[in-house]
Parts: structure tokens; sequence; C-alpha cells
């Protein structure tokens, strides 16, 4: 998508802004039950935005409950594929009407450059929800080559009530790649966004509604991890949970699972991605370039952040030096400038949390090469400066621990087969890159790489075309392409004797 406003528009539209914070239920906003609420606050100023319903167990069963009768019902799970990808597309279609008003509760809410909100964040949204839906009335389900004396069929069936709970990095994109399969095979589905960004989810929910999407199909629970979030861990009745957030809530929903009705668990957890330089890299400037990218982008506060850059020893400093430069141009500016680079940090605890890493890494030994502190672009915004360490082992906390923040790790290495090891020395495997021109060298480097996604010559590439995933402590399963309609269905073999 393509947005022309400006940083005054945008400004203006915001102070215009109308803020929905009740939760979503059967069809209807409504408070939580007990009553609760929580403020929601800006990173950008600090301002509260509107006070959001603080959903716990009692919401939790009534939206359950509602769940699995519209799915018991039929009214979504059995009608034809055609129809629910028709309904799937007028959602998207709403999406895109209201772009400007989603980009701009995002931005508010969580503290992104508004550019990206609107480009990215939405753009991504529509891509993941207009390409399910256009996928599920073209796959086909199996018939088993068996015994000509049987037919053996392989079907998929919707698994039931399948709930989401994600992170506030990419609000809207992350709740997309769950709720776009799950609702497009048929299920009934509760989300429950992050406390700290809730504003859209909440909204996209009566834009569902409009669609068409039937009541207890699609529900919004806003609310803490521990309480709302436990809740749904702990059902007896949800068939799914699919989450994207850290490894630590990961592995507890895992245990919530065994502990209660052994409902399938996917999760998207954390990552420490190796982005790894060779000296023959085919274009070094680029490759400096995106290496600042790879770490700064979204403040970095992305899964997939290149927060290890590992350079080969013989260019180590003219490319520290490049990147250096280009992690000066990622200043933090005001969120709802067009002209902004990198925005504000999510939220005061996660702010503290970055700049301790920044603390512990001088601490431990590794040399500041720039940044490492917090600025003021806004008066009483949570903003930290684009932040480089040369000279990081792979021992120290801030080259094995996500850190979530614009923090990059350098480290050296003299061979390709220590490249190797360093890269894949991480209890994560969620994405790697490697630059190289020689062709059997990123071939067998990337082969070698213990993670979900490889970039070779690039950082970051993707598309709703191909899955995305982690190896090892980043997680389970694959979100986007048509694998991620495994996650949300049972496979049935039915026999019939002839
Ligand atoms: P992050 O550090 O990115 O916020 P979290 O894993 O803490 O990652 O949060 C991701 C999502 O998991 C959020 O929606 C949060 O509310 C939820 N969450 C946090 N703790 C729990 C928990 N104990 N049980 C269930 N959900 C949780």
């Amino acid at each position: 998508m393509t947005n022309t406003s400006t940083f005054e528009t945008w400004q203006a539209r915001a102070e215009a802004l109308r803020f929905e914070g009740r939760a979503f239920i059967n069809g209807h906003y409504t408070q939580a039950s007990s009553g609760e609420t929580f403020a929601c606050v800006s990173p950008i100023d600090q301002k509260v935005l509107v006070e959001i319903a603080a959903c716990d167990v009692e919401d939790v069963n009534i939206a359950v409950t509602a769940a699995r009768e519209s799915f018991e019902s039929g009214v979504w799970s059995q009608i034809a594929p055609y129809k629910r990808k028709a309904i799937l597309l007028k959602f998207a279609d709403l999406i895109e009407l209201n772009a400007e008003e989603l980009a701009l509760l995002e931005t508010l809410d969580m503290g992104k450059p508004i550019g990206e909100s609107i480009n990215v964040d939405v753009g991504s949204t529509l891509r993941a929800l207009r390409w399910t839906a256009e996928a599920i009335d073209k796959v086909y389900d199996e018939v088993a080559p068996t015994s000509p004396s049987q037919l053996g069929l392989v079907t998929r069936e919707a698994v039931g009530v399948v709930a989401a709970i994600v992170p506030w990095n990419f609000p809207m994109i992350m709740a997309s790649w769950k709720f776009a399969p799950a609702l497009a095979m048929g299920n009934s589905f509760i989300l429950k966004p992050s406390e700290k960004s809730p504003l859209t989810a909440i909204r996209m929910a009566s834009l569902a509604k409009e669609a068409g999407i039937p009541d207890g199909v699609f529900n919004v629970l806003p609310g803490f991890g521990n309480t709302a979030g436990k809740a749904l861990g702990e059902h007896m009745d949800i068939d799914t949970l699919a989450f994207t957030g850290s490894t630590a809530v990961a592995k507890q929903l895992m245990v919530m699972a065994g502990q209660s009705n052994m409902k399938r668990v996917w999760s998207e957890a954390g990552g420490k991605s190796p982005n790894v330089v060779f000296a023959d890299a085919p274009d070094l400037e680029a490759a400096a370039a995106a290496a600042a990218g790879a770490i700064f982008y979204n403040q970095g506060e992305v899964c997939t952040a290149g927060s290890r850059l590992l350079v080969e020893a013989s260019i180590a400093e003219a490319f520290i030096e490049k990147v250096r430069a280009h992690a000066k141009q990622w200043q933090p500016g005001h969120p709802l400038d067009p002209a902004t680079k990198m925005g504000a940090i999510v939220d005061q605890v996660q702010m503290e949390r970055v700049l301790a890493y920044v603390e512990k890494g001088t601490a431990q030994g590794a040399k500041l090469s720039t940044g490492g502190q917090q600025v003021a672009p806004v008066a009483s915004g949570f903003y930290v400066e684009p932040t480089v360490f040369e000279e990081v082992s792979g021992e120290m906390t801030i080259a094995q621990e996500e850190i979530f923040g614009p923090v990059l790790s350098v480290t050296t290495f003299e061979t390709e087969a220590e490249a190797l090891s360093l890269a894949n020395d991480s209890v994560y495997g969620l994405a790697a890159a490697v630059w190289t021109s020689n062709l059997s060298r990123a071939h067998r480097f990337a082969r070698g790489l213990r993670a979900g996604s490889v970039w070779v010559n690039q950082y970051d590439g993707g598309d709703m075309t191909a899955p995305f995933g982690g190896f090892k402590q980043s997680g389970n399963g694959r979100d986007k392409s048509l694998h991620a309609f495994d996650k949300y269905c049972e496979l049935k073999a039915t026999w019939i004797k002839l």
C-alpha cells in the first residue's frame, strides 16, 4: 500500500480518533465480567488512549462456550469453503477500507513508525487474509493407494475451537497468520492480543462481523497473560492453541496443555538469529545496510531480528565501520512522522530491559561501538538509540539472550567451520542469513544452519507462499503457506469396505 499523508495529517487524525477498549464475545462488544479495566498507554508520549477490558477466567469460559456452540451449529464450520472464502475476502476489503485507522491504532498503541504500520502491518495482514482465503477452495483431500477391496479416504477436518495468544511487535500480522488459516478451515476462533497492544484486534472484530462472520466464530479477549492467557492455556474445551511470543511462555503453555486436555499447542517463539558475512559477499555495502536494517527495523522488536552479526575477521574493521554509519541513520523519531525509520519501544518495562542488556554487555567486556542511550525525540516517550556492540564472544549474555530491542552484537570469525559453529551456538533456531558469492559455500552453509528460515545474500525475505517457524526452542509448526492449515485441522482416515 502507498500512502502520501503528512506528519500533520496523521497527528490530526490521531487527535480525532475514537478508541474501543471492550472485549468482543459472541458478536458483541462487552466489558469484562468483573468490570475490571486497565489503561492503554501510548509509548510515543505516555498518553492514556483508552481503558481496556481486563478479561479473565469467566470471560474465557463465556467466549469458549460461544465458540463451541457456533462450531457445533455449523453456521461456519459446515458451509462450503467458497462461501467462507467470500466472507474472508470481504473481511480483507473492510480492513483495507479502514487501513488508515488500523495503522494509526497500531502506531499509537505500540510505537512503530506510521509508514511501517500502513505499508507493512496492514499490507501483510491483507496479504495473509486474501492469500489464505483464496487457497481454501483449492486444496483437496486424498484417496489412499490401498487395496482394491477398500476405499481409504484421508480427509482434513476443522479441529473445533482455536485460541491464539499473540505478542505486541506485529499485533495485526501475528493475529492474521493465526486467524486466516484457522477461520478458513472452518474453526471458531478466540484471539487474545497482548495487553501491550490490544487496539487493532479489538477493532478488527467488528469488521469481521460486518463482513458476515457469524456470532461466536471470531472473539477477541483483551487481558493479561497470567489471567486471560493462562485461562486459555488451561481450558478443557479449547482444541488448539496457537501462540507467538517468548520461549518461556511457550513452554508454560505446553505444560498447561499437558495438565488439562492435551490441546494442540503450536508456538512461534524466540530467536537470536545469526547474520553471517563472508569476505566474498557480493556487495559489502548492501550487506552492511541489511545488517543494520536486520536489527533496527521495528526497533529490533522482531523475533527474526539479525541480532548476532558474525563477520569474517579479514574485513571486520571496515565492515563494522559501514554498519555503524548505517546505524546512525536509524535514530528514533516521532512515530507519526512518515520520515521516521525507528519509533518508540513498546513500554517502559521493555525499554528498561533493553537498557539493562546494554549495561550487561559493557559489564561483560563487550565494546560499545555506538548508541546505548535512551533518547527523547518526543517528551515522555520510550526511545533507545540504535546500538552496536563489538568484540562480543559467544558466551556473553548479549550473544545468547533475546533482547527484543535495537542492540546488535558483532563477533568475528576466521573460518567457515568456526562461522557455522558460532551461528548454531544458540538454543534458538528461527532464522539465519549468509552472505557469500561462493555458490557451493552458500548451499553448504544454508544446509548446515539449524533454522526455519535461511536467507542468502539478503536479510528477511519472505512471503505468504513459504512457511515460517522455528527449529529448536524457537517453536514448532509453521505459519503461512498451505502448511499452516495443518495446525488447524485433524487428519481422519475413513475405511470403506467395497
Ligand atoms: P513478549 O515478551 O513478547 O511480550 P510474552 O511471551 O510475554 O512475550 O507475551 C506474548 C503473549 O503471551 C502476550 O499476549 C501475553 O499476554 C501472553 N502471556 C504472557 N504470559 C502468559 C502466561 N503465563 N500464560 C498465557 N499467556 C501469557
